[in-house]
């Protein structure tokens, strides 16, 4: 059982040397792994976009190593980061409106505190909403969301959601109109 011996102690200081093997082919999360999903639902706080993909894509493949212990900020030498990979505790961050990660940063992107099992269940509930849409309603709602359209995009769903009440027949025509002008934008956009 010599493999399981833990080498997790004393690498938290200093840069430690490269990877001594590559890996020959991509490592594929088990999905059935508990402590995987568990580390995707933990929080990613006061980053920059840059540092927050960066954790990100470590949770996606399995190299993100929570912390076990709280650690210490580098600006009020607390012990107060609970978050692994970052280098301010979260009062310092604020204070200094800077990434918690970088510290370089300050176009900090608000996390939504949102738990990975209510994200799921919105993005199911997305699913259903495009499922229910016809082929038009939904390229129209994809569109406005690409967009950043958001009052559209839930006027088009609440049109989607009313489908079955008879609310649909009334917004057809406006409907319609929306559909020209979108695509229009996008023929310009081709002549750039
Ligand atoms: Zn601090
Ligand atoms: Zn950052």
């Amino acid at each position: 059982m010599s493999g399981r011996v833990s080498t997790a102690k004393g690498k938290t200081g200093a840069q430690k040397s490269r990877q001594k093997y590559q890996n020959t082919f991509a490592f594929k999360p088990d999905k059935n792994n508990q402590s995987a999903s568990k580390i995707a639902a933990l929080p990613a706080q006061g980053l920059c976009q840059k540092c927050l993909d960066i954790i990100d894509w470590r949770k996606r493949m399995s190299k993100y190593k929570p912390l076990t212990q709280p650690k210490t900020c580098l600006a009020c030498h607390g012990k107060k980061i609970k978050d692994a990979y970052h280098v301010l505790c979260r009062d310092c961050a604020c204070e200094q409106n800077v990434c918690a990660k970088c510290r370089e940063s300050t176009e900090i992107v608000i996390s939504d505190h949102k738990p990975a099992s209510q994200r799921l269940r919105e993005e199911q509930e997305q699913h259903q909403l495009l499922a229910s849409m016809s082929e038009r309603q939904r390229r129209s709602y994809l569109r406005k969301i690409a967009r950043g359209d958001e009052d559209g995009a839930g006027k088009i769903a609440q049109v989607a959601a009313d489908k079955e009440d008879g609310g649909w027949s009334d917004f057809d025509d406006d409907f319609d109109e929306d559909v020209e002008d979108d695509e229009d934008d996008e023929e310009e956009e081709a002549d750039k």
